[in-house]
């Protein structure tokens, strides 16, 4: 074996059968039994055609070594959420899942933290603390599929990292099994330790390229026992950045989400769903959908009443719908949370995941409509995102895949400057194999040189996930 990567021919029945030892026979799955299933977010996921789904940390040691063994590399894969083919696979490889770890071992009240195996999904983990008034501090549109591991492994952010950071920091500690089958145990439960370098940051949006994550020391917050939302209609981003700033000064209650959605998806979103409200017009430049969570509803709704008051003195324009039931607030929720109304618009529409200084949005975005628009004069973007934190989703009128010479045109506009602005080309989805040219393109070369020698370090072999996050390194 080299380094870098290994050799792509199939896997020999020899291995799988090796692995059926491992694992168990029916937790090898190969054929129809692979290809009839939802292969997810990316139709690509499956391309090695061999899924096998270890029980325990130790079955995945195991798995790992005779990997590493037979020269076979590995793709991990959790929920099959991620936006940026992190978890696409190719024949020669095997897909690790992680779905049959998917248990709660240890959730505490008191402590106010969970040990979860990473396959358990954001959604079960919410349901089990919300039993006990806790949350996880994060929060996805994904939360049915996606899994802790997969979380971890992308940082995914969400729509409270503004207010409880992405998932690096809700992660107190971890277990992650390395490129060699060793078993890295760090599952401290206390949010101070500074023992030494923190090396469970270095698994945290790896993307699997360095180890697999088999269990998650998450970090638990209290859950509010009512919440409230309400959509602003609003004449400028620095008329949604002032709302926020209101809000985040909220006397009842605090600030959960402010989720920006510009006129032209929450035209088309709003026309998908047949939504509509009289004294609610959608020409308004930029909406603000806000949720604030507090002791009772009836205080929310008078809270956001009073916000609303303050919105309309600066700016006379706004308009503003307050839920008043629980339907309306979920109708609202849908027409931020349902962005696929863009991909059935425009199918495989190109999308990216930008983060930009709050300052620096106003001009950012004036700058990328006016890019795109010399581009095509009709190219224009949905805009979206989690304003509050700066991360806008940015998907393109256009039904994808762009030719090269225009996805490069595109990225040009929507990338250059954007690192000396203070920004990132990739907020919360990660590299995957879809923005590795782009993190070449813009990294500081000293950053990428370090990251491809922490890879070389502990993944010498290229067995974790090859052709992710770095390019593959040709033999
Ligand atoms: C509708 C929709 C909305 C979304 N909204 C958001 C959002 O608001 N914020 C956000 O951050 N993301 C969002 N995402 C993206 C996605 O849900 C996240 O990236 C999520 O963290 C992926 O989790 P997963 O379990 O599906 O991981 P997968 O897609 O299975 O894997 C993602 C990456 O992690 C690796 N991986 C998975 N599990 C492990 C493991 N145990 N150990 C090591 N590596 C592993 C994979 O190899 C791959 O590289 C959204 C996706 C969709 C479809």
């Amino acid at each position: 074996m080299t380094s870098g990567s290994l050799v792509a021919e199939l896997v020999p029945e020899a291995t799988l059968d090796a692995l059926r030892a491992i694992v168990g026979s029916a937790n090898v799955r190969t054929g129809e039994a692979v290809t009839s299933a939802d292969p997810g977010w990316n139709p690509d996921n499956f391309g090695a055609g061999i899924v096998v789904a270890p029980g325990s940390t130790e079955q995945v040691a195991a798995v790992i070594q005779l990997c590493r063994d037979h020269q076979v590399s590995l793709v991990p894969q959790g929920g099959r959420t991620g936006l940026v083919g992190g978890s696409v696979s190719s024949q020669g490889q095997i897909i690790l899942s992680l779905a049959r770890m998917n248990a709660i071992e240890r959730l505490d009240p008191v402590e106010r933290v969970a040990v979860v195996q990473a396959g358990c999904t954001l959604e079960t983990l919410q349901a089990a603390a919300a039993e006990h008034r806790l949350e996880p501090g994060i929060d996805l549109p994904s939360r049915g599929s996606a899994t802790i591991g997969g979380m971890v492994s992308t940082n995914a952010g969400g729509i409270m990292a503004f207010r409880n950071g992405v998932m690096r920091h809700r992660v107190l500690g971890l277990e992650a099994v390395l490129a060699d089958g060793s078993i890295m145990t760090d599952l401290t439960r206390v949010v101070k330790t500074s023992a030494g370098y923190d090396l469970k940051h270095l698994f945290i949006g790896a993307e699997g390229t360095l180890g697999i994550v088999t269990r998650v020391v998450v970090k638990l917050e209290p859950l509010p026992k009512a919440t409230a939302t309400a959509l602003f209609g609003l004449p400028s981003v620095s008329a949604a950045l002032e709302t926020i700033r209101l809000a985040l000064d909220t006397e009842a209650g605090h600030l959960r989400a402010a989720e920006a959605l510009w006129q032209s998806y929450i035209k088309l979103a709003a026309s998908a769903h047949g939504w509509s409200e009289p004294d609610f017009p959608l020409d308004q430049p930029i909406c603000l959908l806000v949720s604030l969570g507090g002791a009772s509803e009836q205080a929310l709704y008078d809270e956001f009443e009073r916000l609303f008051a303050e919105i309309l003195d600066r700016f006379p324009e706004a308009t503003g719908i307050i839920a008043s039931s629980k339907q309306q607030e979920i109708g609202l929720w849908r027409l931020r949370e349902d962005t696929d109304v863009i991909y059935r618009t425009h199918p495989a529409s190109p999308s990216y995941d930008v983060s930009v200084p709050l300052s620096e949005i106003d001009a950012y975005v004036a700058h990328i409509l006016r890019g795109l628009s010399e581009i095509e004069l009709d190219l224009a973007p949905y805009l979206f995102g989690h304003l509050a934190d700066g991360n806008l989703h940015i998907a393109l009128n256009r039904t994808g895949p762009l030719s090269d010479s225009m996805a490069s045109a595109v990225e040009a506009v929507l990338y250059n400057g954007l690192r000396e602005r203070g920004g990132s080309f990739s907020a919360e989805h990660g590299v995957g194999s879809k923005r590795i040219h782009s993190l070449m393109a813009t990294a500081d070369s000293t950053k990428l040189s370090a990251m491809a020698q922490v890879k070389a370090a502990l993944d010498g072999q290229g067995v974790m996930n090859p052709g992710k996050v770095l390019p593959l390194k040709r033999r």
